[in-house]
């Protein structure tokens, strides 16, 4: 659905400006909105926080973006302000003709009424962008952040980076090196894909209705080429779950206990005197470097 092109005035911008707490009351009201716990419904009521979120994913005028789970549009207006095209996916109805009248002003907004983990984003990339890379930049639900996120890294969609507000714990736990109580499978995964960068903190009273946990902002830069060697993706990462199902057995254990990967107990021991590493290490200690070694040596 593409919007009409309509000149705003400042004045009407900032009247229509959704950042503002009064303006978001103002059309919950009008539309009689009943807020969907389900879906991970907390709309952002702050202009500095969407301030933030735009520059920090560096939103330009070539940009296409994709925004999961757009809510009544708040921070849709500011991408649309920014970026070339706008493609915002939502998957509850009700919001549809909410956002139909809030993006109203705007021409290269795409609402989507669809569930973001069943669309094909590739296709969107294709259509849009000729299959160049998109941004992603959103207010995650956080119910699916995980899924969502692993998604767009693991269907290969043409990314240059994922800039999205998501609970603070799991944006720890993405940005973390070893050694780190936080620090496990999506540690990893995250920095295989991508350069994380936490880059604001952002309280509850930031969001209507408040959350019961704090968020903060982190943007994943992909990169070009994965930052370690590795002769078999798949099974680099069906070593690294294994490594952490039992985070307090060691790797060796961990590893014989998963029962999928095919080798023994003394392949494994072989692999880690070779690496360096004691026989009673756990994943915990390993670097993504040394899981991408361990993997390369276990498929020898
Ligand atoms: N972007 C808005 C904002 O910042 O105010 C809303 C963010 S709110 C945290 C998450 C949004 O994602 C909600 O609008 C919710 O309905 C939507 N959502 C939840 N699950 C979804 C899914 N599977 N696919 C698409 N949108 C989803």
């Amino acid at each position: 659905m593409i919007r009409r092109k309509a000149d705003l005035s400042e004045r009407d911008r900032l009247m229509a400006n959704l950042g503002i707490p009064a303006n978001t009351i103002e059309i919950l009201q009008k539309y009689n909105f009943n807020f969907q716990k389900k879906y991970g419904q907390n709309f952002l009521i702050d202009t500095h926080v969407l301030d933030k979120i735009i520059a920090s994913a560096g939103v330009g005028k070539d940009d296409c973006v994709l925004e999961i789970g757009p809510g009544i549009g708040t921070m849709t207006q500011y991408l649309a302000e920014n970026a070339r095209e706008v493609i915002a996916v939502e998957i509850d109805k009700a919001l549809i003709p909410i956002l139909e009248d809030t993006l109203s002003g705007y021409d290269n907004v795409t609402i989507m009424n669809e569930d973001i983990l069943k669309v094909d984003i590739n296709k969107i990339a294709e259509e849009k962008n000729h299959g160049q890379p998109i941004k992603v930049v959103a207010n995650l639900p956080y119910y699916i952040t995980t899924p969502i996120i692993m998604g767009l890294f693991e269907n290969h969609v043409p990314l240059e980076s994922i800039t999205v507000m998501v609970q603070k714990e799991v944006a720890d736990r993405m940005q973390v090196g070893p050694g780190t109580k936080d620090y496990g499978a999506l540690s990893l995964a995250v920095q295989y894909y991508a350069k994380p960068e936490i880059v604001a903190n952002v309280p509850p009273n930031c969001f209507m209705p408040r959350p019961s946990v704090g968020s903060a902002v982190i943007r994943l830069t992909k990169y070009k080429k994965p930052p370690v060697e590795t002769t078999d993706e798949r099974h680099l990462f069906s070593l690294i779950r294994a490594s952490f199902n039992q985070r307090r057995k060691t790797l060796v254990n961990g590893l014989l206990n998963a029962g999928n990967l095919g080798v023994t107990k003394e392949e494994i021991l072989l692999a880690l005197e070779r690496m360096g590493l004691s026989a009673t290490v756990r994943g915990e200690a390993l670097t993504l470097e040394q899981f991408a070694r361990l993997s390369n040596l276990l498929m020898k």
